[in-house]
């Protein structure tokens, strides 16, 4: 994944514990949370126990999964801050509010600060945070990009985590902000990158690369159409008129398939299962920076997707149909005429002894 060549230093591997600080105190409905625990490759029970050969020790401090409540749970974010948990990465789910417009409340925040029991907000804690992270993650499109929360005539002004951060941030690490869209994240994409990260941390794999929304290459670098089991249909001009008609291509119905980064219809939802229009459903873009407001009204026909979809069906789609459905009728779906009972051998076998 790393175009330098990269040599793994085992010792560190042995040495470090990582810890992971996932706030979801952004603008967020926890979905990336919950979606996560149905991951299975790897599995959340996978990085905690260790399970993996070379990868160092993982704790997961997460709101939506831990025991401990109140105070006792907040001791993680204080040592944290302390640099008593050292790597440490900060994963933040959900959108962060523009505190600087908040009137005379806030808009979102975790945990009382001590000495004046007011509510300590999503923006400081990502401040005192961010500067001590090894590495930080965005998680959702909340958090990577803004999303539902971000919308046009919001009143909160939320924005993405390299929004608030600055597109160029460094982490401690050198790592800028990792960004793992979706609505919710897909669950093996999460549990996969923080599984990355923690072996980048323990020297054991290069950097990740990522691409020019901050998201890593190797799970953004396909379009949905590029990996839609829909995708032969539409190459061959057949386009789906209704919902639920059957397998063609949902372009014409709203699918943004074609200009979408997103490896759900490769991996499934969950376990390899489902996949948004593998299934029967529009893509709506939700992994893309420009999620929900550049893509609305989604069940509408996007101009050029209808355009390039008009131009298959109405051109070369139906002669390679044709011509396919022709070849596998004539020849394909036929065994070759040796495969019979006789006396003779008609397989033009010829002894070479
Ligand atoms: Fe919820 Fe989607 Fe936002 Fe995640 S990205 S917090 S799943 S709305
Ligand atoms: Fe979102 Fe489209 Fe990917 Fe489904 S296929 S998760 S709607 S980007």
């Amino acid at each position: 994944m790393a175009t330098t060549e990269f040599v793994p230093d085992q010792a560190k591997t042995e040495e470090i514990t990582a810890h992971v600080i996932w706030m979801t105190t952004g603008l967020s409905c926890d979905g990336d949370s919950v979606a996560m625990t149905s991951a299975v490759n790897p599995s959340l029970e996978d990085i905690v126990t260790q399970a993996i050969p070379g990868m160092p020790k993982v704790v997961v401090h997460n709101p939506v999964l831990a025991y401990e409540v109140g105070a006792e749970f907040m001791q993680a974010w204080y040592d944290a801050e302390a640099g008593k948990l050292d790597p440490f990465v900060l994963v933040v789910e959900g959108s962060i509010p523009n505190e600087q417009i908040n009137g005379d409340g806030y808009w979102a925040g975790m945990g009382d600060d001590p000495d004046t029991g007011q509510p300590i907000t999503t923006n400081e804690w990502v401040d005192r945070l961010a500067p001590k992270a090894a590495a930080v993650v965005a998680l959702g499109t909340c958090a990577t990009y803004g999303g539902i929360p971000a919308m046009k005539n919001n009143p909160t002004g939320a924005m993405g985590l390299p929004d608030y951060l600055g597109w160029n941030w460094k982490s401690t690490a050198n790592l800028p902000v990792v960004c793992i869209p979706g609505c919710p994240a897909q669950p093996d994409n999460t549990t996969e990158t923080l599984l990355y990260l923690a072996l980048h941390l323990a020297g054991r794999a290069p950097a990740p690369e990522l691409d020019e929304a901050l998201r890593p290459k190797w799970l953004f670098g396909r379009t949905v159409r590029e990996g839609c089991n829909r995708a032969g249909f539409a190459e061959q001009g057949d386009f789906a008129t209704e919902y639920g008609s059957d397998h063609r291509c949902l372009v014409k119905l709203g699918c943004k398939g074609p200009v979408v980064k997103c490896n759900v219809p490769v991996r499934g939802w969950q376990s390899g299962v489902g996949g948004c229009p593998n299934v029967g459903g529009i893509c709506m873009a939700c992994t893309m920076p420009g999620f929900p407001d550049k893509y609305m009204p989604f069940m509408d026909e996007d101009k050029w997707g209808g355009a390039a979809a008009s131009i298959m069906k109405f051109s070369y789609g139906p002669i390679v149909r044709y011509m396919r459905h022709r070849h596998i009728r004539n020849e394909f779906d036929k065994e070759p005429e040796w495969r019979r009972k006789g006396a003779a051998l008609t397989t033009g076998y010829q002894k070479r002894w």
